[in-house]
């Protein structure tokens, strides 16, 4: 069975990296999967909701502990913060130019994104990248 979002249960993506299990960290890794991209400081203001007393360096070391550990992914839109999300699946991402949001985009097979490169210095493993456009939802304004 193929892992989606919606059935990721946090508190197994922490013991998978082995990390620690705390109250903050499971906070944390709900927001980013209920908000599927969020920034560090969406994900502050979230957090701070339940733990007044926290600080946005402590959202900060823990998120970096777990980009580090590969349980997030990071993406950086060229005209915008670095967004979080639940490295789950591997795809690409449609930048809205007008509205910023971000959208998830499946790439094609494996063997079609070889053929989409002459050539490479290695073996492809993982697919990271961003295109940009105007969302249909701008479109129809
Ligand atoms: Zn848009
Ligand atoms: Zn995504």
């Amino acid at each position: 069975m193929n892992t989606t979002l919606a059935t990721v249960n946090v508190k197994d993506i922490l013991k998978k990296a082995n990390l620690k299990v705390t109250p903050q960290r499971i906070l944390i890794l709900e927001v980013i999967k209920n908000s599927g991209h969020a920034t560090i400081e969406y994900i502050y203001s979230e957090v701070k909701k339940q733990y007044p007393s926290i600080s946005i360096a402590t959202v900060y070391k823990n998120i970096h502990s777990l980009y580090e550990k590969g349980v997030l992914r990071e993406i950086n839109p060229r005209n915008d913060k670095a967004f979080y999300e639940i490295a789950i699946h591997n795809h690409a991402h449609f930048i809205c130019t007008v509205c910023n949001t971000i959208y998830d985009i499946e790439p094609c097979e494996k063997t079609v994104i070889k053929q989409c490169f002459k050539e490479t210095p290695g073996t492809i493993s993982e697919l990271e990248f961003n295109v940009y456009g105007v969302c249909e939802h701008c479109n129809s304004k």
